[in-house]
């Protein structure tokens, strides 16, 4: 990925509150408590001065999608406040590398995958909080359990010491008018109350991670409890 874009401190700053702002409306509008929602800034296309910058204004949850990436910028953030999200395609060879630096893998889309991951945890001697990436729309190329599987992934996930599974994540089909996918997140927050009825579960699913630049309003609007933004931050 380029890193080409250099925002200003000025322009970041104006842009989370933009962000915030809109996040805050949408949340209205949907009888929702504004701090229901979370802030994940995506900052796989700018450069690690921009993630001091963002850190700088307060946002302290920040996504990646390469493995190699988070342990290497985690290390540039070494005892600050910083959380790190991995949001990106997951392969099990790789998940040592972040299994010890985040604070959520939202991309859990295989049995495999979890159990790498609650091995991993569990030798470093803490829960791992994962999501499970369900592919709502049913796209070929994206990653993702389908809808059906989920059920039974979630509770085989949930069963594993060393995993701590929090909710579900999905990525919309691009599309220039968000409206088009409002069903898409409206179906991962149903498909989150039906696992939460059918699945024998430790605990609840309570996170819906859905929703970025192009769509973060609708996605609050259904029930989104972390929003992934990326662009929107650095233009
Ligand atoms: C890049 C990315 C985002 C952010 O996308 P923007 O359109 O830049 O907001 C969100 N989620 C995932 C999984 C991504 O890879």
């Amino acid at each position: 990925m380029s890193q080409t874009l250099t925002p200003t401190p000025e322009r970041i700053l104006a842009n989370l509150r933009e962000v915030t702002g809109r996040i805050a409306a949408a949340a209205g509008r949907a009888g929702r408590d504004r701090d229901a929602v979370r802030v994940v800034a995506v900052t796989k296309t700018v450069g690690v001065e921009a993630i001091r910058m963002l850190v700088g204004a307060g946002q302290t949850d920040i996504g990646e999608n390469r493995a190699q990436q988070i342990r290497d910028r985690s290390r540039e953030f070494e005892g600050t406040a910083v959380r790190w999200h991995m949001i990106g395609r997951l392969q099990r060879n790789k998940v040592k590398y972040v299994v010890p630096v985040c604070a959520m893998i939202h991309s859990v889309d295989s049995l495999p995958l979890a159990e790498e991951i609650a091995q991993r945890a569990t030798a470093a001697g803490a829960a791992a909080t994962c999501l499970l990436e369900v592919n709502v729309a049913g796209e070929d190329r994206k990653a993702g359990v389908a809808p059906d599987d989920a059920v039974r992934l979630a509770e085989r996930a949930a069963a594993l010491e060393g995993i701590d599974l929090a909710g579900l994540m999905t990525m919309a089909p691009l599309v220039d008018d968000p409206e088009t996918v409002r069903p898409v997140f409206a179906a991962l927050r149903e498909l989150m109350e039906r696992i939460n009825r059918e699945a024998d579960l430790p605990r609840p699913l309570t996170d819906l991670s859905m929703g970025m630049t192009q769509d973060y309003e609708v996605a609050v609007e259904e029930g989104a409890t972390i929003v992934r933004i990326g662009s929107a931050l650095f233009r």
